[in-house]
């Protein structure tokens, strides 16, 4: 019996929800009590200190060297009344995970009587060098010096995990590269701010200041501890390469939305405890389309604190799920032929004056407003469609993308039928060359006036489309699950930024020539929209109709990672963030080499698990359950006359063949992949490498695994050695 298997099993279907009580019934009597927020500070700083930090914060205005004692001084004082021993600069390295190394606040005194005090200054507040040399750098470390620094982010508030402070920071090199997600996404949303406030300036002069705003929805899966720990390929990479489909899938979709099992539950419960103490406001909880398949998703927030947030909350998960016998799974695609999980990223700019820019208004003129900020937002994707490919591509995402269940790999733009005929009616009614008369402008001013109606009863939602408009935000849907959405911010909000500093040139020229404001923006929301036309798709993004049609439009169809990359280090990508000041070219091939290294060595580290299951789990497996036929046909031969022999042994004899078929095709095959590999290591081009790995070794992967699925089929259940898609998927 396959002992392994059958432990698990019996393991996870003996546990009980795991009990959880909230430190209060009351969610605002223990929300943020981990977080150094602004009540907190408030509270430990002297006023004056405090006034300048909010004015870092809220204005990004740098903080003076000479107070960050006085700052870390508080902050120690703050974390010590909360039995914090340690602290940490906490960062976002381009391995995709958070990193932090922990220092002690105790610093030995040799000649004082105690021999020991706290510390904790501003120096150690400010800066840290973790000497992290193994982390990611892309050749930017290599020639100068191996260093890379972290350096206080005001903008995004200490917090306490355990016993000790963190300190959320950039993580650049000693010649100030960056070399994490978090400094160009602070970069780029500062551009945003500047671009937005100025085009605000034609509609309200008020506005100083323009947070881009974002809503992540996380989805994951969940399994039990001792299952997944059964699963040597879900320990090592995060998805199951083998596994034939189970009776019973998702088809039945009564998993989605339905009740929520008592352990995950239990689970969801404790992770929004610990989220609320960290001020993260976890406030949506379902399940999701595949079973044991679940979704939570917070308010927006500031995109700074909403990536941070995000971060945390994925590392929070791991650890809740831990304490409930329970692994939560982030690929993806942990399962074939089961649905995989994506994160939702709903972005907007809101005002200081309190305005949703992506929202409409209650008048014509916050309409006009409105509809710039959609346009603008139409006619920057529909430039950058292949950056923002690129954005999202990564070795686990490509199984989403175009798999028909998640939005294809194509880009384009929804906005619903109403807003299309808004758009339609814009293009017909403004003139390039003459302004309008009093009744028609009065009659498109009125009909812009109508918006907020139109769309309130504009329930059309488009589940197939990559970058979809909902009402007041755009949802950016084809972010992968595991990805630090940085990554997408970055881009999302430097193109934006970028197209609303043209639009602000092109109004501007116009006004210039003597065209009022007002026409003068019609005319160039015309001519954008126009341009822009071949990127917005109201129907079906999954159908191959979509692929054909796409094509003929001239949009870009980037199917693989690798073949996405490319526009990462292309001359338009290059030029964009060093014109939008985001990142250096030397930056920006840094990160796209990085970027296909990790492709390919996570292809690798899959290739190793594929042949090491194939040969040592499933081979031996099969061939012993063949050689228990082989001497059941023998004995049926000693005992049965010729003819008795030949009806009843045909079954078995076919079988014996059957699997000597497939153990044929797996051997063969983890031989070949094996060879190919040896070649392509020898590659010394990241691009040339990861797309072997992706067009000669992967496609090994589906041979193999369509073998060993089949064999999952033939041999006898009792010594299968993996649990099977089934039990991870079924058993709560
Ligand atoms: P869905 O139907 O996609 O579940 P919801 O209206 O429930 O949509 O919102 C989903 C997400 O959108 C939430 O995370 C929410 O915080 C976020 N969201 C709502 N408004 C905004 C906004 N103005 N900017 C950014 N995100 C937003
Ligand atoms: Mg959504």
């Amino acid at each position: 019996m396959a002992t392994i298997r059958f432990k698990a099993i019996e393991a996870a279907m003996s546990r009980t929800p795991r009990e959880v009580i909230a430190p209060s019934p009351k969610i605002s009597d223990y929300y943020g009590i981990n977080v150094f927020d602004k009540k907190a500070m408030a509270e430990y700083m002297p006023k004056d200190i405090y006034s300048q930090v909010l004015d870092a914060i809220n204005n990004g205005k740098q903080v003076e060297r000479k107070i960050t004692d006085a700052v870390a001084s508080s902050m120690k004082a703050w974390a010590m009344e909360k039995q914090v021993t340690h602290y940490t600069h906490w960062f976002q390295p381009l391995t995709g995970t958070t990193a932090e190394k922990h220092d002690a606040f105790f610093e030995p005194v040799p000649l004082s009587d105690n021999n020991v005090i706290e510390r904790f200054d501003g120096s150690q507040l400010v800066q840290q060098e973790p000497d992290a040399s193994s982390l990611p750098h892309g050749g930017i470390r290599n020639t100068f010096e191996a260093r890379g620094y972290t350096a206080w982010d005001p903008s995004s508030p200490a917090f306490v995990i355990g016993k000790t402070l963190c300190i959320p920071t950039i993580y650049i090199s000693y010649t100030g590269e960056a070399l994490d997600y978090k400094t160009p996404l602070l970069k780029a949303l500062n551009a945003v701010d500047q671009a937005a406030v100025d085009v605000c300036q034609y509609f309200d002069k008020n506005v100083k200041k323009v947070n881009a705003t974002l809503g992540w929805e996380q989805e994951y899966f969940l399994v039990d501890k001792a299952l997944f720990a059964a699963r040597p390929d879900l320990v090592l990479t995060g998805r199951t390469v083998f596994g034939h489909s189970p009776a019973k899938g998702q088809e039945l979709d009564d998993h989605y939305f339905g009740s929520i099992p008592e352990r995950a539950n239990a689970f969801m419960n404790e992770l929004e405890i610990e989220c609320m103490k960290l001020g993260i406001p976890v406030k949506t909880r379902h399940n999701e389309v595949a079973p044991n398949q679940f979704e939570c998703a917070p308010v927006y927030e500031e995109t700074n604190l909403a990536v941070d947030h995000n971060q945390l909350l994925m590392d929070i998960m791991d650890k809740v799920a831990r304490k409930h016998n329970m692994r939560v799974l982030l690929h993806e695609k942990p399962y074939a032929n089961v649905n995989g999980s994506g994160k939702h990223n709903n972005w907007s700019l809101a005002t200081d004056t309190g305005v949703n820019l992506l929202s409409p208004g209650k008048n014509p003129k916050s309409n006009m407003q409105f509809l710039t900020f959609l346009i603008n937002t139409i006619k920057a994707v529909y430039d950058n469609e292949r950056l923002l490919r690129a954005a999202i591509a990564t070795a686990g995402n490509e199984h989403r993308l175009g798999a028909n269940e998640a939005p294809p790999a194509i880009v384009s733009v929804f906005i619903g039928t109403e807003l299309t005929k808004m758009l339609d009616e814009l293009v017909s009614k403004v003139k390039d060359d003459k302004a309008l008369t009093a009744d028609e402008k009065t009659e498109l001013k009125l009909n812009i006036g109508k918006i907020p109606e139109i769309l309130l009863d504009n329930t059309d939602r488009n589940r197939t489309s990559p970058f979809a408009f909902t009402g007041n935000k755009f949802e950016y849907r084809a972010v992968g699950s595991s990805a630090n959405c940085s990554s997408a911010m970055t881009i999302l909000n430097t193109i934006v930024a970028k197209q609303l500093r043209q639009f602000k040139k092109d109004v501007d020229a116009q006004i210039k020539k003597g065209v009022k404001k007002d026409e003068a923006i019609l005319r160039i929301l015309k001519k954008y929209t126009i341009a822009s036309k071949n990127i917005r798709f109201e129907g079906n993004g999954y159908g191959e109709e979509w692929v054909k049609e796409a094509a003929k439009r001239g949009l870009s169809h980037l199917r693989t990672t690798p073949e996405a990359l490319t526009e990462l280090g292309s001359k338009q990508t290059v030029s964009l963030f060093e014109e939008i000041g985001v990142m250096t070219k030397r930056e920006v091939m840094a990160r796209q080499e990085i970027a296909y290294e990790l492709y390919t060595n996570l292809i690798r580290i899959e290739a190793r698990v594929v042949g090491d299951l194939a040969q040592n789990h499933i081979l031996p497996i099969a061939l012993k359950y063949q050689n228990q036929l082989i001497r059941n046909v023998q004995g049926l031969k000693s005992i049965l006359s010729d003819s008795e022999f030949k009806e009843s042994a045909n079954v078995q004899l076919e079988m014996i063949k059957n699997i000597s078929r497939h153990v044929k095709v797996v051997k063969e095959t983890v031989e070949k992949m094996i060879d190919e590999r040896r070649r392509i290591n020898k590659l010394t081009d990241p691009k040339e490498r990861a797309s072997e790995y992706c067009d000669v070794v992967k496609p090994m992967f589906d041979i193999i695994r369509y073998s060993v699925d089949k064999l999952e089929l033939t041999v006898d259940d009792e010594i299968w050695p993996l649990p099977k898609y089934r039990e991870l998927l079924f058993n709560h």
